[in-house]
């Protein structure tokens, strides 16, 4: 007798929620995906800045089965990523599963099954709900007194507004995080003055971005080994760098030497002295750039670290009384990392995700929760977001979430949630192991959850992949 598949629910259609689809379009799994916007890409949908890229190497940030020869840069720039998964989207067929324009109001687990209501209304049943919505969609927007009244255009840099001009303006960046670092030099370029507003200072190691010839696309193109070898090293070299956040030893000397040196490249000691962090290098998350401090050595470049006051119609006032007159004023202020997941989750007990996380996420293995049959989340709490290619965790995360599915199938209409006691051990084990990670170095980041626990993993990258190569089914309840 054939076995009945199950239908699975996946929220968020960007580069994680895609890479499930995939991977059950080709294990011929029936599938939908909810998306609140109306194209694919998720992050690289969202922003849109001047200067964006992603600090993780193309050739590594790019799916391992779909490679791509025709990246232009190491860091190839936003668009062209975005571009990327939309073409990976048409080229699986996956747009004809997705509801765009979407939003998941309430997910419930009852009668055996997730009883999903759609912000329109609708109500989707499906054995399986896997939640690819991602930390860092949330907009974080200060709490600045005034920022109202501004007469200029004032937005979060995940708001970019393409038709702005922004020639001849005076323009301020709130944030100094990867997103307002780098942003500074497009910027800079067509401003009359720029100013970054700092509230505490970055660790900065320097690399740089390379650009492609067109030659050496060919060749990759003609011999797609190339590509290959290129992808391996950035893994292999990535590999080795998360090590240094997670161990004290000679990668995390090397890291710290290469960001002091950097930092001593600034001519001005007065604005060296503005730059220099009080805390370890990775302690944030380390920004890679070769270009931010020579943007800043600029004339019309200027960098504020006086806290910021009040906004006012004409700019921004910074404690000591001085108005910074301004055209323009980007929040470079990141996102709500904590606010995680799909609203209003309700698992089997009747217990929302919110409440079963009232003092922090406490996932098992970072995919999945007691209480919460045939609940997954790709990306989740825990994952290793901070060090590694986010695509490869996505690949070993989606692999184990078809293990679980094909085992579910053989379970013949019984589902699984990890044991309390299984999620309990890994809790455990995660704080026994944030001890020697350098998040908890004292600084203050978005890694942090409310407890001041880092939401990563605390362990290497090798160790990600070999544990969760594939569900020990021990750790689960079947319900
Ligand atoms: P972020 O790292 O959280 O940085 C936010 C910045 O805003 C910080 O400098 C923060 O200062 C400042 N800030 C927040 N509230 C403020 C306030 N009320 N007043 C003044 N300053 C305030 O955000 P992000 O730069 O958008 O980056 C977030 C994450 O997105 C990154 O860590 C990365 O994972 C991802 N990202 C990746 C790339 C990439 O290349 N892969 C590019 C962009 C973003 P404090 O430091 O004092 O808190």
């Amino acid at each position: 007798m054939k076995r009945r598949q199950l239908e699975t629910c996946i929220v968020g259609a960007g580069m994680s929620g895609l890479l499930m689809a995939i991977r059950l379009k080709k294990a011929g799994r029936p599938f939908q995906i909810i998306e609140k916007a109306h194209s694919v890409g998720g992050t690289w949908r969202e922003n849109r800045y001047p200067g964006l890229t992603c600090d993780v190497p193309s050739f590594f940030y790019s799916y391992s089965f779909e490679p791509n020869p025709d990246w232009t840069h190491r860091f190839s720039p936003g668009p062209e990523i975005r571009a990327y998964f939309e073409r990976v989207a048409e080229k699986y067929g996956l747009l004809e599963h997705v509801r765009f324009g979407e939003t998941i109001s309430a997910a419930r687990y009852e009668g055996g099954a997730w009883s999903i209501e759609t912000g329109r209304g609708d109500r989707i049943r499906a054995e399986v709900l896997v939640d690819a919505t991602g930390p860092l969609h949330i907009k974080n927007y200060p709490e600045i007194p005034g920022m109202d009244d501004f007469e200029g255009a004032l937005f979060h840099s995940a708001d970019w507004d393409d038709e702005l001009d922004l020639r001849g303006k005076r323009i301020a960046v709130i944030g100094n995080g990867s997103t307002g670092v780098q942003m500074m030099k497009p910027l800079a370029e067509q401003a009359s003055e720029l100013t970054l507003f700092q509230r505490t200072a970055q660790w900065i190691f320097p690399v740089g971005n390379q650009r492609y010839s067109e030659s050496q696309r060919r060749w990759t193109r003609r011999l797609p080994i190339l590509g290959w070898l290129t992808r391996q090293f950035y893994k292999r070299l990535f590999d080795l760098a998360s090590v240094g956040v997670t161990q004290d030893g000679y990668w995390r000397r090397r890291m710290k030497k290469g960001c002091e040196e950097h930092l001593a490249s600034v001519r001005d000691p007065e604005l060296r002295a503005k730059l220099t962090p009080d805390y370890e290098p990775g302690c944030k998350r380390l920004i890679l750039n070769r270009d931010f401090y020579r943007v800043l050595e600029r004339d019309h470049v200027h960098l504020v670290t006086g806290r910021i006051d009040r906004i006012e119609p004409r700019g921004v006032v910074t404690a000591d009384g001085r108005l910074h007159e301004l055209d323009v004023i980007v929040l470079a202020t990141g996102f709500r990392a904590h606010d995680w997941g799909i609203d209003n989750v309700v698992g089997a007990e009747g217990l929302s995700l919110a409440e079963a996380w009232a003092s922090g996420p406490r996932t098992y293995r970072s995919i999945t929760m007691p209480g919460f049959p045939n609940f997954f989340m790709l990306v989740g709490p825990n994952s290793p977001i901070g060090n590694i290619s986010i695509i490869d965790v996505s690949e070993t995360q989606t692999r184990y979430v078809l293990d679980c599915i094909r085992r579910i199938e053989k379970a013949e209409g019984r589902a699984l949630a990890p044991k309390p006691e299984a999620a309990e051990r890994f809790q455990a084990e995660l704080r026994e192991a944030m001890k020697g990670t350098v998040w908890i170095t004292g600084c203050n980041s978005w890694y942090l959850d409310p407890d001041g626990i880092p939401t990563l993993w605390p362990w290497s990258a090798a160790q990600f992949h070999r544990v969760m190569r594939r569900p020990e089914f021990g750790d689960f309840d079947w319900i």
